[in-house]
């Protein structure tokens, strides 16, 4: 039987972090589903189908085999019962430092509360993304710094022109 593994955030842009983890993540799953959520109480500076298309085209330069592997989706509903919708038990989240440890681990306890079959793996990137964030990128940006070893192509490209 396949694994489905779902990984869901913001990706408000995607960026190279996020990549790192979706590659990582398809050696400990068979079928990865990017879920983007569609939170609307969350200020996003992207909209949510502007931000799946740059997923997707983002994809496009990992290895063939990686890319029929992955699906991309929006969700706007519980993340457990869209786990669950999907037929998946497995939610994939990325560390990066100490920080990111209380907010997942609140979260995964909350889920597990909803749902005690469903578990949460925590990959880390490479400790060359330790430092990316969609936030930090976004800010940078807006001021005028470069993004360009942060993000891919398609992002830059996208936020070079709003
Ligand atoms: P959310 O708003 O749900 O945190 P994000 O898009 O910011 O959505 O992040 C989605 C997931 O990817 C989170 O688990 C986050 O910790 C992880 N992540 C983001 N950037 C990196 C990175 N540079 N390295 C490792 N994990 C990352």
């Amino acid at each position: 039987m396949s694994k489905v593994g779902i990984y869901p955030g913001s990706f408000d842009p995607i960026t190279y972090g996020h990549l790192d983890i979706i590659q990582r993540s398809l050696h400990v799953v068979d079928k990865l589903i990017i879920a983007v959520s569609n939170n609307k109480s969350k200020k996003h500076l992207i909209s949510v189908d502007q931000r799946l298309e740059l997923i997707e085209k983002s994809i496009q330069d990992l290895p063939t085999d990686d890319q029929k592997r992955i699906e991309i989706e929006k969700f706007d509903n519980l993340l457990v019962h869209y786990v669950k919708s999907k037929k998946s038990s497995v939610i994939i989240r990325g560390l990066r430092a100490v920080s990111d440890f209380e907010y997942e681990f609140l979260m995964t306890g909350m889920n597990r509360s909803i749902d005690n079959e469903i578990e949460t793996i925590f990959l880390m990137s490479s400790e060359k993304y330790h430092f990316i964030s969609s936030r930090f990128i976004k800010e940078i940006h807006s001021l005028g710094g470069d993004i360009s070893k942060s993000v891919p192509k398609p992002v830059l490209d996208f936020l070079s022109k709003i």
